[in-house]
């Protein structure tokens, strides 16, 4: 199976992309076997010998996509500009304005339909690069599991964004799920989708899950997984191979909203969070109090910076990086700082294995664990424990 690389488009988009069409023909128990054969590879290739665990399957290969980005292109109707939403082809710029796709949930995409439906109503357009026209570049769209509540968010040219209280009206009117939507303010062409400033237009800018009895607010720019069902079995297998103890001092990085941190804290004696996005940061501290969880700590830095000089003692490190895996200098810090055990989990198996190849020397694999976290796509979710020899 060949694992397409992500070239200019951020880590979300990549994972929106819809062409894998060979992959979806595929039985979901022949996916399920190319996806182990892939981590097995993988690791057998980069000599870190170990076995892997039989794959986490999904109940509901289907129609499981709690966050859906849509993007904004513009086709002409009776001589006129009429606005369409439709999703990235893979690894290109180009946008495929259809919608039914069998990976997003389906009150999703029924929304984006009637988002669709009111921008032409009220003749709003998609902003045409190079052209200096039209206002809408992307609609996401996230969707809490245990509330079944939805989060829109309007990612625009400009604050400029007319009618915007009548849309907002009619819309919730349509979907009563919706509990907010917030403007996201573009002022240069980028290919970032969340970047630039947040305005909240209805509600309190956020939705609400639940993982385990715990609460977590989900904002437009912060991470969190996007198949609830199979995030639970990962996060719950994760903890269970590494077992925290009580007296046990964690240190999680690239923490996002806190879901593994605040998970850990029920576990663990300190746990000690750190992150990089402004947004998810205040979500997790957010998440912190609501839930009165007082042993952990949240800071806002580069995870290399803030585990190169950190002192104190640390039994278990948590990691979940990006596609992009740790750097050369994370994988210095870790060498200096020796925790005991670590939790690494990963989106992108190839950078998973290069990285602990390079801590071969000090730390024995334990187990290797993949999880469906998207299936109907080549992409696969994995967990690795090490110990330190
Ligand atoms: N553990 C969380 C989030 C994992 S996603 C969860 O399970 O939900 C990866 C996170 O790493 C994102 O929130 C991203 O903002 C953050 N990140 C990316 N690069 C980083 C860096 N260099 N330092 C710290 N955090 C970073």
């Amino acid at each position: 199976m060949k694992i397409n690389q992500a070239k200019q488009i951020d880590d979300d988009q990549y994972f929106e992309s819809i062409d894998q069409k060979d992959f979806m023909a595929l039985s979901y128990p022949e996916q399920s076997k190319s996806k182990i054969k892939y981590v097995h590879d993988q690791f057998v290739k980069n000599a870190v010998n170990t076995k892997v665990n039989p794959l986490i399957i999904s109940d509901h290969p289907k129609y499981y996509r709690h966050k859906v980005t849509a993007t904004a292109t513009n086709v002409k109707k009776h001589g006129k500009l009429q606005l369409k939403l439709g999703f990235y082809i893979e690894n290109t710029h180009k946008i495929k304005p259809v919608f039914e796709s069998v990976l997003h949930d389906k009150t999703i995409e029924k929304t984006l339909k009637n988002i669709e439906q009111l921008f032409i109503k009220y003749k709003i357009t998609a902003y045409q690069k190079g052209h200096d026209r039209g206002i809408i570049k992307h609609v996401l769209i996230r969707k809490s599991y245990a509330n079944d509540t939805l989060l829109v968010v309007f990612v625009t040219q400009g604050y400029l964004l007319p009618n915007a209280k009548r849309i907002i009206q009619e819309l919730r009117e349509k979907n009563e799920q919706i509990k907010s939507v917030v403007q996201i303010i573009q002022k240069n062409d980028t290919h970032i989708v969340l970047y630039g400033d947040e305005k909240t237009l209805y509600g309190p800018g956020y939705i609400t899950d639940e993982i385990d009895g715990l609460r977590f607010r989900l904002s437009a720019k912060s991470f969190y997984q996007i198949n609830p069902e199979q995030m639970m079995k990962l996060y719950h297998q994760g903890f269970e191979l590494i077992d925290i103890k009580k007296h046990e001092y964690v240190m999680d990085c690239y923490s996002g909203i806190g879901t593994l941190s605040l998970l850990a804290a029920k576990k663990a004696k300190e746990v000690v969070a750190v992150e990089q996005n402004v947004s998810a940061v205040k979500d997790a501290i957010g998440n912190a109090k609501s839930n009165k969880i007082s042993n952990v700590r949240f800071v806002k830095d580069d995870a290399a910076n803030f585990i190169a000089t950190y002192k104190q003692n640390v039994d278990v490190l948590i990691i979940d990086p990006p596609r992009i895996g740790v750097s050369q200098s994370f994988i210095e810090a870790i060498k200096k700082l020796k925790p005991k055990r670590i939790l690494y989990i990963s989106c992108f198996v190839e950078t998973q294995v290069r990285d602990i190849k390079q801590l071969n020397r000090l730390y024995e694999v334990k187990a290797i664990q993949p999880v469906d976290m998207f299936p109907n796509t080549t992409h696969v979710e994995n967990i690795t424990t090490l110990y330190l020899k």
